[in-house]
């Protein structure tokens, strides 16, 4: 379940429905997630907000609880509902990042992901690509004035400088 932040005083926040679902005896947590644009924002802006995540093996409850989540549930269901990292060259060592994407980032179209930052900034590489077309996404730069991820693919990435991935810059 996710909402936008400062999704307004009329609609529960993603930290009121967890409060709800965990006074039910589901176990769930709150976590930054992050949507493509809306269909209606000229300027595509990437929608933050937040998520309720609940652990797989409470959803049968959960969606006895409430059967209209069976659709939403079921589609997760069938997405690999892992997270997406990416690399960050750091002044000693490059770190694993999770990037803080919606749960149903696999499910995006191309465009969608491409909106948000996941294809490569050089050549254009969907960087959620799983099997012999996965690439390493690298975090390559600040997040863009519409708030996408800049990352680059490892073909792509300048050469290694000093020990560490010219990256950071
Ligand atoms: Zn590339």
């Amino acid at each position: 379940m996710w909402r936008e932040a400062l999704a307004g005083r009329w609609k529960a926040s993603a930290e009121e429905l967890a409060a709800d679902l965990q006074a039910l005896g589901v176990t769930c947590a709150v976590v930054e997630a992050w949507r493509p644009p809306s269909a209606g924002d000229p300027a595509g802006r990437v929608r933050r907000g937040r998520e309720v995540r609940v652990a797989r093996g409470d959803l049968p409850a959960l969606v006895a609880r409430m059967p209209s989540l069976a659709g939403p549930v079921g589609d997760l269901a069938q997405t690999q509902g892992s997270g997406l990292c990416a690399l960050r060259a750091e002044a000693e060592a490059v770190a694993v990042v999770r990037l803080p994407l919606a749960a149903d980032w696999p499910t995006w179209t191309p465009a969608q992901a491409q909106a948000v930052g996941l294809s490569c900034r050089v050549c254009g590489h969907d960087l959620r690509g799983g099997g012999p077309a996965r690439r390493v996404a690298y975090l390559s730069g600040p997040v863009t004035a519409r708030g996408a991820l800049t990352l680059t693919c490892g073909p792509c990435l300048p050469p290694v400088r000093d020990g560490v991935a010219a990256a950071a810059v």
